[in-house]
């Protein structure tokens, strides 16, 4: 597909942020760019359309940036997966392990039912601790996670494995 290598060279990338030793993929530069955004957006509607998916789950903060237009195209909603202490309602939590240092995820008790169809959506794959985190908020209640998409992946780190059985549809993969 023409349009991935487009949005690959869209992503800048910068040497030692946000410490010494880490290539950190940038993807403020791919928005800067509204027809490699816009295929961005494309390809993951493209994909999930016709898949009977009715919550797409965006991981704070940059899945907030693609989730909610794929939401929109494919006529789902979309549940924001946030850092702790930030949702006001009555919250779940799990914890996980960063590529740099551990976090919290939480969501609205309520945002999904029992039985809804998710995907899970954020701009990049390390570890994949953060979205074996989304996947069992998910699931505790009840909730099928589809598939879980990334614009970027870092292959060399192994999150899909980390992930099992669950599938991962990544459009660059950054080596
Ligand atoms: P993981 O849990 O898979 O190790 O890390 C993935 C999470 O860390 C994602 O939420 C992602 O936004 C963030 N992250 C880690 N490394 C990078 C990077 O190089 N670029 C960007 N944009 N996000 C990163």
């Amino acid at each position: 597909d023409q349009r991935i290598a487009k949005i690959s060279s869209a992503i800048r990338v910068i040497p030692d942020f946000p410490k010494p030793g880490i290539m950190f993929q940038d993807i403020t530069t791919l928005l800067l760019e509204p027809k490699a955004f816009k295929d961005t957006i494309d390809l993951f509607v493209e994909r999930y359309k016709d898949k009977n998916i009715s919550v797409v789950a965006g991981i704070e903060a940059r899945g907030f940036i693609f989730g909610p237009p794929i939401a929109l195209s494919i006529g789902a909603k979309f549940v924001p997966m946030r850092k702790p202490k930030k949702l006001p309602g009555e919250v779940i939590s799990e914890e996980y392990s960063l590529e740099y240092g551990t976090d919290k995820m939480e969501m609205h008790v309520g945002a999904v039912q029992s039985g809804e169809r998710a995907l899970i959506i954020d701009d990049l794959i390390a570890t994949g601790g953060t979205l074996c985190a989304a996947i069992r908020l998910l699931e505790r209640v009840g909730v099928e996670v589809v598939e879980c998409a990334c614009v970027i992946e870092l292959p060399e780190l192994k999150g899909r494995d980390r992930l099992g059985d669950k599938p991962l549809f990544v459009l660059v993969s950054a080596v």
